[in-house]
């Protein structure tokens, strides 16, 4: 049994009678029974206080402590959506003049805030497809400073070469890896392969019901402290917070997030091998068909699957669109964008959480306007659910 479980389940917050949950706290902002520990606060000089909730909040740090067990960092800050994690994390790495690696297949909103919002600061950003440690150093400047991935990348699926990773930061200790492991939690442990910093949105599977927007930011204690620095601190400054009330259901749903990730695992095997015994073209890292399956079996171990995602590759965005439709009037699941809903859910990336990038670009990384993305739910019977989809695509 992983030992990350083990972490998550023995930290224990009480209510205040002693109930067996703990209780929210929703203050914005707290008492200093000695005037000077505020002063002393604000300089620097006296840590651990609660000063107010854009700074700190007791609730949102109890939900970032059971983040941490998660990833098996020191630390964790909870903040308002994936994209506050990915940009208050970038922001606290670089500065004008810096350089950022970017692997090339990344969610849109992040491409977008690496190709238009960064470069604006002065902020030089390649987005790279490496595989190897070569690739990855033939791009290295004196500047960089950044090396971004996702664990499975959106939508490819593509599964980040973590030892590539590792024999990086061997020889670049300075550089900051950051992995994106938001479509793995539980199922990968990037810090094992020297990743620096892990940011997740915490919107998808983390939550799981798709009622809330949400992220968080794992690292060591100092690089989490930096974030809430109230001179320099990216988090304090530009804002974007969790509120408690988040933080609270969030880390009330970390107890049940390995069942869910096993059911999502399990569906989303089953029905991959059911498409691709028709010879229909479907890519998803547990079938031996994936050009990174022998990468995922050593990565994610045997505890919780190969994740809830899945995608198809239907030759034309006509057929992907018509095939996304026959799928949500036959009750397969919902076309929506997100994922990590305990329903299915589909979209058509290339011309919605995809579309940020260039058609070109999504040439370059195999992305088509015919691939569907399927984040694959638990609920109904899966046998059902299979026949519903082999249905629909018959209909094509
Ligand atoms: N990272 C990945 C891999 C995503 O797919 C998304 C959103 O789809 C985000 C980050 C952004 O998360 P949020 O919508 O919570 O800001």
């Amino acid at each position: 049994m992983s030992k990350k479980l083990q972490r998550i389940r023995d930290l224990q917050h009480f209510g205040e009678e002693g109930g067996v949950v703990p209780v929210i706290d929703v203050a914005s902002t707290s008492t200093f029974l000695d005037p000077e520990d505020m002063s002393r606060t604000f300089r620097g000089e006296l840590q651990g206080c609660y000063l107010y909730s854009r700074h700190s909040n007791p609730t949102v740090q109890m939900f970032g402590r059971k983040m941490a067990a998660l990833e098996g960092t020191e630390a964790a800050l909870g903040v308002a959506s994936g994209m506050a994690a990915i940009s208050c994390a970038l922001e606290k790495c670089v500065e004008a003049g810096d350089h950022i690696i970017c692997h090339s297949v990344v969610y849109g909103g992040t491409y977008a805030l690496l190709q238009n919002l960064f470069p604006r600061r002065g902020v030089q950003v390649s987005f790279v497809n490496f595989d190897t440690l070569a690739d990855l150093e033939a791009h290295v400047k004196p500047s960089t400073r950044v090396v971004y991935i996702e664990t499975m990348s959106n939508p490819m699926l593509n599964v980040a070469p973590f030892e590539t990773l590792q024999q990086f930061k061997v020889k670049h200790p300075k550089i900051k890896i950051i992995v994106d492991n938001t479509f793995a939690p539980l199922l990968a442990s990037p810090v094992d392969f020297g990743a620096d910093v892990i940011v997740h949105s915490c919107t998808k599977f983390i939550s799981g019901s798709s009622d809330l927007i949400a992220g968080a930011i794992c690292s060591s204690s100092d690089f989490i402290e930096s974030l809430i620095d109230v001179n320099h601190g990216p988090v304090m400054l530009t804002g974007p917070v969790m509120d408690p009330r988040v933080a609270h259901e969030l880390y009330l749903r970390l107890d049940h997030l390995h069942i869910r990730m096993r059911a999502h695992s399990e569906r989303a095997l089953e029905l991959a091998r059911a498409l691709e015994k028709q010879h229909i073209h479907v890519i998803y890292p547990g079938l031996e068909s994936h050009p990174h399956h022998a990468r995922a079996r050593r990565y994610f171990g045997d505890d919780f699957g190969f994740g809830g995602m899945l995608a198809i590759e239907l030759g034309t965005p006509e057929r992907a669109l018509k095939l996304a439709r026959a799928l949500q009037d036959n009750k397969f699941g919902l076309y929506a964008v997100s994922l990590g809903f305990s329903r299915t859910l589909i979209s058509c990336p290339a011309v919605s959480t995809s579309s940020e990038i260039p058609e070109v670009d999504q040439r370059k990384i195999s992305l088509t306007p015919g691939l569907l993305r399927i984040s694959v739910g638990y609920t109904g019977d899966a046998s059902i659910q299979v026949e519903r989809f082999l249905e629909a695509f018959r209909s094509l």
